[in-house]
């Protein structure tokens, strides 16, 4: 479902044509003017989505925050609105909260910022907090019961595993939600991230050497201000913020900190500085 090369290009010859929405209206964070208005950025899109009105069966997004394709942030006005769209044109809405949902967008569930209502959502990752896999997909009663009924009548999704009961992980999963409600995990999400936005912002100014600072809960991003000849500065950041105690995992040239949102702030200190004396370390 991807359009990054580097994950769809193994699988290239089974793929069918895909379009991809292009002009998506991206921000800084919810204090963007463009979070709770892209009224402009809509003529653009609204025609070319008109085209699929009629055949287009799901649409699959990552609400409000893309990750793997550069931790980029869009306005939850534009998530409302292809929402609306979609319903009106009777077309699912696939969320895939994955890395957004249980906590980390700063609400339990990033789709929420919008208001809407998915017809999937997609959970893996934090849904046992990283301590065993395992992943889920939620729906509404209306696209359940197509699949399931008395087995006489041939209705039956019958997709099955040995393991696909997964008592331990389910468990894991059960105490993580316990957790999730009992410590306001959304809450501190959302307040890390305020933490993380300022000191990052704070490298941005001291050094020139990062741009574009955005953030939406406990997630903070930027792009560093260099030019394509320095194209593997991100990759070289990577070692020396390890060197350094750090595991940071730059996208290409996007730094990012993505850290356990129980992260206590004097750790998001030492993070800050590690990055920051990687950052001037290589680009210098
Ligand atoms: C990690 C991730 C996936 C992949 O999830 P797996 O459970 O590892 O297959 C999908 N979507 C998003 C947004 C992710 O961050």
């Amino acid at each position: 479902m991807s359009d990054l090369g580097l994950y769809n290009i193994p699988y290239k010859d089974l793929l069918f044509e895909a379009d991809f929405i292009r002009n998506i209206p991206y921000v800084t964070g919810e204090s963007d003017p463009v979070w709770n208005d892209c009224s402009e950025q809509w003529k653009v899109v609204l025609p070319k989505l008109e085209q699929y009105a009629k055949t287009a069966a799901a649409l699959i997004l990552e609400p409000v925050l893309q990750g793997a394709g550069g931790m980029k942030i869009y306005s939850q006005d534009f998530l409302r609105r292809i929402a609306a769209w979609a319903k009106t044109n009777d077309i699912h809405i696939i969320a895939d909260e994955i890395m957004t949902g249980l906590g980390r967008s700063g609400k339990l569930f990033a789709y929420e910022y919008a208001q809407i209502k998915p017809d999937f959502i997609c959970l893996g990752k934090n849904l046992t907090a990283g301590w065993l896999p395992l992943s889920a997909v939620l729906t509404h009663n209306k696209i359940y019961d197509c699949f399931y009924d008395d087995y006489t009548k041939n209705k039956n999704f019958l997709h099955s595993h040995t393991f696909s009961g997964n008592a331990l992980a389910a468990s894991i999963a059960i105490k993580v939600l316990e957790i999730l409600e009992r410590e306001h995990i959304a809450k501190k999400s959302h307040d890390l991230g305020f933490y993380m936005y300022d000191k990052m912002r704070v490298i941005a100014n001291k050094t020139g050497l990062l741009k574009n600072v955005r953030h939406i809960g406990a997630l903070a991003a930027a792009e560093l201000n260099v030019d394509t000849s320095q194209e593997r500065a991100g990759y070289k950041i990577y070692q020396e913020a390890v060197r350094r105690g750090a595991l940071l995992r730059p996208l290409g040239n996007t730094i990012y900190w993505l850290p356990p949102v129980t992260t206590d702030y004097v750790t998001i200190d030492k993070l800050a500085d590690i990055t920051e004396k990687a950052i001037c370390r290589v680009i210098s």
